[in-house]
């Protein structure tokens, strides 16, 4: 692991434990600014950690491989390992057939994250993992009960492994969440994933006489910059 300064103004982190002593973490990751910095406390806690990116859902996938790459570069500079899973947009389309129309956190996110969990508990499974768990929790637009439901479902038919519902979003996580991305100027997606989700979240911004989301060109600090620069004018 390289050595780099886990500090975020003077916080200083808890020491994490697994549940019940399990020994290796498969964290299946949706994006660099939410899985930051949950990365930075398990490294920090010296938990055997291993990021697994499986997120079909992203959509179109240029947009896919940007929230990726940015992973990638975080894993890096941990030392952390990262498993490339696979992009099969196919099947999460045929999975969310009929679920086009529903609103987020609604039915089709259940079915997007049962899809995402099932697959890293199978990887977990083929790989000797004996602990799954997700970033996905620590944005505060997602409803934790929701998520922590298909954890629980998908290591069901795979009696040792566990799935670990701890709440990232505690002891300021998702303040910390925020200023780490400024610190690593990570992308800043603007949607969740999907093409629904993007069409939602730009039907909503015409609504409110915003302009629709321009895909691949927000970074947290250079959107703090060109703001500043902005305001100066
Ligand atoms: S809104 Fe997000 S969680 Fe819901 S289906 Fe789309 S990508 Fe998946």
């Amino acid at each position: 692991m390289s050595k780099i300064d886990y500090s975020l103004k003077g916080y200083e982190r808890p020491k994490l434990t697994t549940p019940n002593g399990e020994s290796k973490l498969l964290m299946h990751s949706c994006c660099a600014p939410c899985a930051g910095e949950i990365m930075e406390a398990l490294v920090a806690s010296n938990i055997d950690t291993t990021i697994f990116f499986y997120n079909p859902n992203i959509h179109p996938k240029e947009e896919y491989e940007l929230r990726k790459e940015e992973n990638i570069r975080f894993a890096q500079k941990l030392g952390m390992p990262f498993i490339d899973a696979d992009y099969d947009q196919d099947n999460w389309f045929d999975r969310t057939q009929g679920q086009e129309n529903e609103p987020e956190r609604g039915e089709r996110c259940t079915t997007c994250f049962d899809m995402r969990f099932e697959v890293t508990a199978q990887y977990a499974k083929a790989h000797d993992f004996d602990l799954i768990s997700s970033t996905l929790g620590i944005s505060r637009w997602k409803d934790m009960d929701q998520i922590n439901g298909c954890g629980v479902r998908a290591t069901q038919p795979h009696t040792d492994i566990t799935y670990w519902d701890i709440n990232w979003r505690k002891l300021g996580g998702s303040s910390r969440m925020l200023e780490l991305s400024k610190r690593e100027e990570f992308y800043q997606q603007e949607y969740c994933g999907c093409v629904y989700s993007l069409r939602d979240t730009n039907r909503r911004r015409v609504s409110r006489d915003r302009e629709k989301i321009e895909r691949g060109v927000k970074f947290y600090q250079q959107a703090m910059d060109k703001l500043s620069v902005q305001t100066k004018a």
